[in-house]
């Protein structure tokens, strides 16, 4: 379980988080959906360990991160260009950080995310000569071997278009049901957090509009800003 506590965030005089309160369940799939310039960033950043609030406390199970280094969280990013490595192939890039860590998967488990993933046919490619949602899938693989307890994914649809935008978002939502994994998805997009969350977190200018599930934020928005930016969007 991941708790954020009256986290508060100021870069000098400007506040861009305040008084997030905000509970993750194990399993569970939660969108961080606002605007540009909500605060989604920099809220992924205090999760990740990249930035510490200026005030308030991160728990994961119970204990207190608010000040562990990135490196010693059990959490991995799938960023949004997915920062794979052009010129290696797709099983170099699915293995790379394996080098020297024993704890992380074998290679049983490397094979069985290549199945889940369905990259039999095309590990030996280089990245260039993959597709959007092809790169998309190696970099969850390359996440994945790591074993994160917590997966946050950024914009992870956004550079894919129609049908392959639906296979992923359905790969994702397999993933986090075959290995009871609790992810994060920071997005704009009101469509894409209603379609593939169990709770949704609005932000509108660093505050939390609303926390629920898509059914509820869609039959009874909280506020007209919820209204305005999701309901009426659709
Ligand atoms: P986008 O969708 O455009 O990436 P966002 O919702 O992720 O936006 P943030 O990047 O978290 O928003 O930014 C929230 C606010 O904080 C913005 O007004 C931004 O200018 C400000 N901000 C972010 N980082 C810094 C920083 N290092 N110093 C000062 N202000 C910052």
């Amino acid at each position: 379980v991941l708790k954020l506590e009256k986290i508060h965030k100021q870069f000098q005089e400007t506040t861009v988080l305040e008084d997030i309160n905000l509970e993750i369940a194990a399993g569970e799939i939660v969108s961080i959906l606002g605007q540009s310039g909500s605060g989604k960033t920099t809220l992924l950043n205090l999760i990740l360990g990249l930035e510490e609030p200026t005030a308030g406390k991160i728990y994961f199970n119970d204990k207190e991160i608010t000040h562990t280094l990135m490196e010693k969280r059990p959490f991995n990013i799938v960023f949004q260009d997915y920062a794979l490595f052009p010129n290696l192939t797709a099983y170099q890039n699915l293995i790379y950080g394996l080098k020297n860590e024993k704890e992380r998967s074998s290679s049983d488990e490397v094979a069985e995310l290549i199945q889940l993933l369905n990259l039999e046919k095309h590990l030996d490619k280089p990245i260039h000569q993959l597709s959007g949602g092809q790169k998309q899938r190696v970099a969850l693989g390359r996440t994945l071997v790591m074993k994160p307890q917590l997966l946050l994914l950024d914009e992870p649809l956004s550079a894919l278009d129609g049908v392959i935008k639906e296979s992923i978002k359905e790969k994702i939502q397999e993933i986090a049901r075959k290995l009871h994994l609790t992810i994060i998805i920071v997005t704009h997009d009101p469509e894409e957090a209603l379609t593939m969350s169990d709770k949704i977190v609005v932000l509108d200018e660093g505050k939390i509009a609303q926390c629920s599930s898509p059914i509820e934020i869609m039959s009874e928005s909280s506020c007209h800003f919820v209204e305005e930016f999701i309901v009426n969007q659709l």
